[in-house]
């Protein structure tokens, strides 16, 4: 899978706007898994089902009918038809997403849908660039480039705050900051692809760089 460049690293290294801004100047395909699971979680929310309960999450796992655009300009995610960009950034969203992608047979669902789209990605030339979790672990284990991102955790959760209010959702850095490091706890602690670097993934430290400090030591990346 040499066209396929693996982000993956916990929330709020920037990992979704340097994927996008990476995919576009590559001329690339770029798919946001973690949206995959967010819009999961919306239909789980919906249907009103226990997040805590395995065999019920699965069960609307898999009436729900997922479609993701593969455009890095205008990234589509479609629940049964309607367009959900927004509805899964919400702070409920956020909160249960961790519960529902711990679940084994979402993953297993969800990944198999990721290998579809990776693959049908890679009949067009420039590639994908593929964010998440366990991208180069678990997804695309062959992949021609894989980076680990990460940021300190006041970083990271100053980074969501800007972008929180500049999409127009409420939030102040303390608790943005507890969200970042309980989501981080859980979805590196649970049992099904933990969150951690595959052993062969480049680390880069955002900490101190901008987004386009990062995007360009990406593209040196898929340059050497
Ligand atoms: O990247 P984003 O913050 O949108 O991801 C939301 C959540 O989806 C993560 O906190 C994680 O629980 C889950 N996720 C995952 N595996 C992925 C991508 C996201 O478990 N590949």
């Amino acid at each position: 899978l040499r066209g396929v460049v693996a982000l993956d690293g916990p929330s709020g290294t920037g990992k979704s706007t340097v994927s996008r801004r990476l995919a576009a100047e590559l001329g690339a395909a770029y798919l946001d898994t973690g949206a995959m699971y967010r819009a999961v979680t919306l239909a789980v929310l919906r249907a009103e089902v226990d997040t805590g309960d395995p065999a019920e999450v699965t069960r609307v796992a898999r009436a729900a009918r997922l479609t993701m655009g593969t455009d890095p300009l205008a990234p589509a995610v479609l629940l049964d038809d309607e367009g959900v960009e927004q509805q899964i950034r919400g702070p409920e969203v956020t909160g249960a997403v961790s519960a529902v992608s711990a679940v084994a047979e979402v993953r297993e669902l969800l990944v198999a849908t990721q290998r579809e789209l990776i693959a049908g990605a890679l009949e067009e030339p420039g590639g994908v660039v593929v964010e998440g979790r366990d991208i180069g672990t678990v997804v695309a284990p062959e992949a021609g480039l894989k980076v680990y991102l990460t940021a300190s955790s006041d970083a990271r959760a100053l980074r969501r705050t800007k972008q929180d209010s500049s999409e127009g959702r409420d939030g102040d850095l303390g608790s943005t900051h507890a969200d970042v490091v309980r989501r981080d706890a859980l979805d590196s602690g649970r049992k099904v692809a933990p969150l951690r670097r595959a052993d062969d993934a480049m680390e880069l430290d955002t900490t101190e760089l901008d987004v386009a400090g990062v995007v360009e030591q990406l593209n040196k990346l898929v340059e050497s």
